[in-house]
Formats: C-alpha cells, structure tokens, sequence
C-alpha cells in the first residue's frame, strides 16, 4: 500500500515553493494511513513510468526550463507510457508550458517541450503577477481554485484541449481569454503556485485518488479535517478579488 510520488527535475523546477505539492500530497497520503515512496527524477536520471503512481514538475525561470527541456524531451516516452497507463501528472507554471510544444522566451529564443499536451507558450512583455481565482469543474463538483500566478508567458491551447478553469480573478493562460491551465483526461497544467495543493485540499486528494486508483488501491479517500486549508482558501480567493477584479 504504497503510494509512490515522482517529482521531475525538483533541484530546478520547484520556483515559488512548488515543492511544497510533493509534501502536501505525501502527508494527505499519510494522514489515511498509507505508506509513501519520494522518487525524485534529476537531471540526468531517467523516469521509469512503471515505478509511479503520481508525476509533479514545478515552475522555474527559462534558464531553468532551458536546462530541463532536453531532458525532459528524453522523457517523454516514458511520460506517455504513464499517462497511458493512468497515472495523473500535475505540471506548474514552467513545467505546464514544457508539456507543450515550445516556450518562447521575451528575447525570442525558443525552449523546445515535450510535446505531451496540443499547446504553446510565448512570453509577453509583461508578467502576469498576482494572486488569482479559477473556476474549475472537477470529479463533478465545482471548486474555486486559488494560488498566486508570475510569468511572461502567454499559453495557447491547441484545439481540443480543455482549460483546467476559467479565471474569475487574475490572467490565467494569457490574460484575456479568460482560461486558466489545461486538463486532458489525468493530465493537469496550471500556472497557479502557492504552493498550489496546501489551500486547494480538493485538488490534491483528486490526484491522491487517482494514484490510489493506479496503484490497485480504493480511491474513496476518508475525509480529513479541512478547516485550515478551507480558511487559507477562503482568504486567498478575497484577496485575488479585491486586488485584480
Ligand atoms: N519562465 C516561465 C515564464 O516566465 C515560467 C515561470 C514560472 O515557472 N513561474 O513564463
């Protein structure tokens, strides 16, 4: 009954406490009395799709990306052998625009990415910066997503691939469409940080119950005491609609 969590690239994608999604979905692991395995894949190392049940690649700045991008190109077999098999991924910010096909930076140099997801990013002339507020449809419910954004980048997604929610406060993907990440079936790109799975306890348990699912395991979760996590939202999701209605 091991839940086993792969971390990609951590040592240079974890920008904005993105790592704090690894321990928050190995602690709600826990708290249901299940074991956890910590495999982080790093630079040079390989993934072997066979040893996860839940994938995470945080953000980072472009050098960071441009460091990571060849290898995680190397990777993409093994990521879609996974994702194939069911396993969810969480990408953030930096790790959701390598899904796609490239990232261009603001001096036009272009990041090639792993081609998992139909999208592509360009960075703008600007940043997106700020405390935002999605709306996202999830495992049938609705839920407020909230977390703080910060990047150039400007995400397009291909024609028939789902935002991860609409924005209801902040940019989101690009700042006027008002789309926020992206979702294909276990696959989730966002550019929320926070980190994102502390104050969104909904979203970390779904990704929990799928590893769950993935690894033999019933993904009826017990239900934790949420009231912290639930005020920390509640307070995050005021503050995105008082400062960028
Ligand atoms: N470097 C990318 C951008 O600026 C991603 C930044 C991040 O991961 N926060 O858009």
């Amino acid at each position: 009954m091991t839940i086993r969590i792969v971390a990609l690239y951590p040592e240079l994608l974890s920008i904005y406490a993105d790592r704090g999604n690894v321990r928050v979905l190995a602690q709600r692991a826990r708290w249901r009395g299940l074991d956890v395995a910590l495999a982080p894949v790093r630079l040079g190392e390989a993934l072997d799709p066979a040893t996860a049940d839940v994938i995470l690649i945080g953000g980072g700045q472009d050098r960071d990306q441009a460091l990571v991008a060849e290898a995680l190109i190397s990777q993409a077999p093994a990521l879609r052998s996974a994702i194939a098999d069911g396993v969810p991924v969480l990408a953030v910010c930096g790790g959701y625009q390598l899904l796609g096909h490239r990232y261009v930076d603001q001096s036009g140099a272009a990041t090639p990415g792993a081609g998992l997801v139909d999208l592509e990013t360009i960075a703008g002339s600007d940043r997106l910066i700020g405390n935002v507020l999605v709306r996202v449809e999830l495992g049938g419910a609705e839920h407020d997503l909230v977390g703080f954004e910060n990047h150039a980048g400007r995400t397009l997604l291909g024609a028939g691939v789902q935002p991860f929610g609409r924005v209801e406060a902040g940019a989101g993907n690009d700042g006027v469409s008002g789309l926020e990440g992206c979702r294909v079936e276990r696959v989730i790109g966002t550019y929320v940080h926070g980190p994102l799975l502390p104050k969104n306890p909904w979203l970390a348990d779904q990704l929990l119950a799928w590893a769950c699912e993935h690894n033999g395991l019933s993904p009826d979760l017990q239900a934790l005491d949420d009231t912290l996590e639930l005020a920390a939202a509640a307070a995050a999701a005021e503050l995105a609609r008082v400062e960028r209605r």
